[in-house]
């Protein structure tokens, strides 16, 4: 291992905050740099699933079939705003070229190996932190109302089948047994017995980020707005409140890290899919665990504060304002979901998640300077991801063989 370094980390969500608390374990003296407080992000708002089965992309085959019907239903999954249609084709052509069933494949195992310790890394990160209950393993259920949604999502069970992802299928009277609080309207499920959920997702970041200044990080509350590159790479960082003199730079601002990685020469095809969720504080009815509706495209959790209902998806650029029409429409399918619902006090929130094509994050160098290692592009799956992400990050900065192969997620695959 190379001598301890001076890291900056840009980004305070799970991503940038975890691997900041891997960094840190190895003796570096850590700076996390972001305008918002740690969480703040699209870390704040996800359905708190932390589950290492859940490996499969979206591009699979057969999934654009599904795209008009999606994009007419005014209850739908999916969005997309017209006037950001020329901007988003060029991502969407790459999504298509991706729905193979080889590369759909090849990609479950990349990411299944990115997400299978990710239970037990967080144990320790969370035990260390003084929150060992943060996270609960219940399992998860992916319910179907429908045979023929079922029969649909069987190449995505054979793909996980491969991987070696625990499964077990359900018909109705066993949901009902297992999920009694569930509508007597589901025809089949999936259960997965390895997966568990966080009771906080902005809680467990804000908890990893005390741990991490106790032990003696940094946080600074500023925007990065452009580098300074020297001979061996970023010299300085400008941000909105005065220049930072950095050594290993890490990025790990989401969304936001392709106008990041461009300055740096890497230009990345990332998108930012934004999700919805609907949280009611006192829903009346919890299930006891967090269960995804397979036709409808998004997860009830029973967290901390109440009944989350997270999903959808929407195109509309990282900036445009929220249309928190998509968060409300969660409460009609929870109520055809949970007989008995009570959807008053229903907080809304709008988190946009860094989605590449091949629903593959970034991890890894940059391709020009060799003191700078990227961590984004988590898209759905960035909560169970970041803990290996940190330990992938912890090892590139200290020269040690990453542990698992990095391939598969290099900056310059597209
Ligand atoms: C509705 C929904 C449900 C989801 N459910 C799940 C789930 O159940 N399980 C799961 O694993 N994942 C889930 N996800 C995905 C997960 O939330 C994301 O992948 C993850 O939060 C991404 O984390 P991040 O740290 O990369 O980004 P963020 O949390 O967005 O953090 C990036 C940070 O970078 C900062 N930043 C940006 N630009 C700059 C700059 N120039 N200078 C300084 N700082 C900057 C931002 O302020 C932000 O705080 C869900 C997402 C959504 C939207």
């Amino acid at each position: 291992m190379t001598s301890p370094a001076k890291v900056t980390v840009i980004g305070a969500g799970i991503v940038g905050i975890v691997s900041a608390n891997f960094l840190q374990r190895d003796g570096h003296a850590v700076t996390v740099v972001d305008p918002r407080p740690p969480g703040e992000g699209c870390s704040r708002g996800n359905a708190g699933n932390i589950s290492p089965g859940s490996c499969l992309p979206i591009a699979l085959p057969g999934v654009l079939a599904n795209v008009p019907a999606w994009l007419f239903d005014p209850l739908g999954p999916l969005r997309l705003r017209l006037g950001y249609l020329p901007r988003a084709l060029p991502w969407f052509a790459r999504f298509a070229r991706a729905a193979t069933r080889d590369r759909a494949q090849a990609t479950a195992y990349a990411l299944r190996t990115l997400h299978v310790r990710t239970l037990d890394l967080y144990q320790s990160l969370i035990s260390e932190a003084g929150a060992p209950d943060l996270i609960t393993r219940p399992g998860q259920l992916h319910v179907y109302e429908t045979e023929e949604a079922f029969a649909g999502a069987l190449l995505g069970r054979e793909i996980l089948h491969e991987c070696g992802v625990e499964m077990q299928e359900l018909d109705g009277p066993e949901i009902r047994d297992l999920e009694p609080s569930l509508a007597p309207i589901f025809a089949r499920a999936v259960f997965f017995p390895g997966h568990g959920f966080c009771l906080s997702p902005l809680r467990l970041v804000q908890t990893l980020a005390e741990k991490f200044v106790r032990s003696g990080g940094t946080i600074l509350r500023r925007t990065v707005t452009g580098f300074e590159i020297g001979p061996e790479g970023p010299e300085r960082l400008h941000t909105d409140a005065g220049d930072l003199d950095v050594d290993t730079l890490v990025i790990a601002a989401g969304a936001w890290s392709g106008k990041l990685t461009a300055r740096l020469g890497d230009k990345v095809p990332l998108e930012a899919e934004r999700g919805y969720h609907l949280e009611l504080p006192d829903p009346g009815t919890v299930p006891s665990r967090s269960i995804s509706w397979g036709e409808r495209k998004f997860t009830a959790t029973p967290m901390e504060m109440g009944l989350r209902f997270a999903g959808t998806a929407e195109f509309a650029g990282i900036d445009a304002p929220p249309d928190y029409r998509r968060a409300r429409i969660l409460l009609t399918h929870g109520k055809r979901m949970f007989p008995g619902l009570n959807g008053e006090g229903g907080r809304v929130w709008m988190g946009a998640r860094p989605t590449f094509p091949d629903s593959r994050p970034v991890i890894g160098p940059s391709t020009r300077h060799g003191n700078v290692f990227y961590a984004f592009g988590h898209s759905h799956t960035g909560l169970t991801a970041a803990p290996m992400t940190g330990k992938l990050i912890a090892s590139l900065v200290a020269g040690r063989a990453p542990e698992i192969d990095l391939a598969p997620f290099r900056v310059d695959r597209f």
